[in-house]
């Protein structure tokens, strides 16, 4: 069924960075920008309008790019379809993962080194003031589990803290769960960092599925076909072949050292504290390999992890709920922790049902608004204008006090946190004319441009022939 598909242009890093810098979405960056700061300064200015290029940033001989998706357009673009269908094709791409195909030979091992330096082999940048220092930031960690060899792929933000030694932050989720099985048996859980893939893979990454899915599948069904994947040189972890660097090692049992602080996506920086450690074993990469920097809390930083979760959500709750349409992750609300849900005629009651089966969807999700389907749920404005007037909060707000929330939001007690959800939608026996929509019948099928004049305009025209036929004066 995956035949003859044309790979979409996310499916090839290259091949992405060619198709941006065809459509002007591609900035070279002339200047020497310095790895501290220097970086991190022009790719946050450029944010959403283009992705950035350091040909030798910091002196370094391997380039830097930044911005790869940083506008929700883009990643349907890298998908090939109309933003419309961006979270329902992800959605899909969820529910019908197609499995990687192994591969001999591959471009991600072109070179070989076992003597790891972080520094000097890659341009690694420090992002924000307060950072601890260099952070690699786009890095696809990818575990296995030894008994069933099932891999789990997801984004960890890793300090240097040595030549051959990384600092990582790992939130209750897979990763974790796979450390701490081996762990509690005394031995190292073996991962990869992949660093440069394809924007589909990337986007796959963020998927919010099942402990069993391996996300490398969800890539695959993304592309339309298996995602080529090679063995790492020193154990049994299979990345993607056309990956630009990949490190190869071990999370370490009973080592914690101290990580942070780093400039998160909510804008604020996640503490210095006692971490997880992974040592390095290998380093394999391209001929003439690119590095990708995501700078934390950009634009690119925020859409990757919402749009996948968008997808996910939307598949939890219609498992549930059949009368939700769509939703989304506000940036407002760094899009993690604020949900908008579009439901079409809900039964009595029913918008809180949903609210509380969007909280049990993910930790992170701190406040639900529900509206009806005449409200576009990706505009915050629209949202807002639903709950000025639809909403009341001693019949339709709920509060949830001590839940377990994102350790990320400062105002929490460490993760310990309150939900609120709002119910804007119209009360199910509202009389129909006290809540409709104003509208101006036929507004929006006229042709604006067959209808106006083309500049230059001069509107006194209209007030000389008015003079003749009318006595405004
Ligand atoms: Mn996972």
């Amino acid at each position: 069924m995956l035949g003859n598909i044309v790979e979409p242009k996310g499916a090839s890093l290259r091949g992405w960075l060619d198709h941006l810098q065809a459509t002007g979405r591609l900035s070279l960056v002339s200047g020497d920008m310095d790895l501290e700061f220097g970086v991190a300064g022009v790719a946050n200015r450029l944010d959403g309008s283009s992705a950035s290029v350091f040909p030798a940033p910091g002196g370094h001989s391997v380039p830097i790019v930044s911005g790869l998706l940083s506008r929700r357009a883009w990643m349907a673009e890298a998908l090939g379809i109309e933003q419309e269908q961006l979270i329902a094709r992800f959605e899909d791409a969820c529910l019908n993962p197609v499995p990687w195909t192994e591969v001999a030979e591959a471009a991600c091992q072109q070179v070989a080194s076992y003597d790891v330096n972080l520094t000097r082999q890659l341009p690694i940048p420090t992002h924000n003031e307060h950072d601890r220092g260099a952070y690699i930031t786009a890095g696809l960690l990818i575990a296995r589990r030894p008994d069933t060899g099932v891999q789990n792929v997801s984004i960890h933000r890793l300090q240097v803290s040595g030549p051959d030694r990384l600092g990582a932050l790992l939130l209750p989720r897979h990763t974790l769960a796979f450390f701490e099985e081996q762990e509690e048996e005394g031995a190292d859980l073996d991962i990869a960092i992949v660093v440069g893939v394809d924007p589909l893979t990337l986007m796959a990454s963020q998927a919010i599925v099942p402990i069993d899915h391996d996300e490398l599948e969800i890539s695959g069904a993304l592309r339309g076909a298996p995602l080529p994947v090679v063995k790492c040189l020193t154990n049994d972890i299979r990345v993607p072949a056309e990956a630009e660097f990949v490190l190869e090692g071990r999370l370490l049992a009973q080592v914690r050292e101290p990580e942070g602080p780093f400039g998160e996506f909510p804008q604020y920086y996640g503490e210095r504290a006692e971490r997880h450690v992974i040592e390095l074993d290998a380093l394999t990469h391209r001929e003439q390999p690119i590095y990708h920097t995501i700078v934390g809390g950009g634009l690119e930083h925020l859409l990757l992890g919402g749009i996948p979760r968008e997808a996910s959500f939307l598949s939890h709750l219609r498992r549930s709920f059949p009368c939700v349409r769509d939703l989304h992750l506000s940036r407002g609300g760094t899009c993690r922790y604020h949900l908008y849900v579009q439901i079409e005629s809900p039964k009595p009651g029913e918008a809180k049902n949903i609210i509380l089966g969007a909280f049990a969807a993910h930790y992170d999700i701190k406040q639900v608004t529900v509206v009806d389907t005449d409200v576009d749920v990706h505009d915050p404005t629209e949202v807002e204008w639903a709950v000025a007037t639809r909403f009341q909060p001693d019949r339709d707000l709920l509060v949830i006090s001590a839940a377990q929330g994102s350790k990320l939001d400062p105002s929490t007690n460490d993760g310990l946190g309150a939900k609120m959800g709002l119910d804007a939608t119209v009360p199910v026996d509202a009389p129909e004319m006290k809540f409709t929509r104003i509208r101006v019948p036929g507004q929006e099928d006229l042709d604006i441009s067959a209808l106006v004049a083309p500049a230059p305009v001069d509107w006194h025209t209209c007030a000389s022939v008015g003079e003749k036929s009318t006595s405004w004066n």
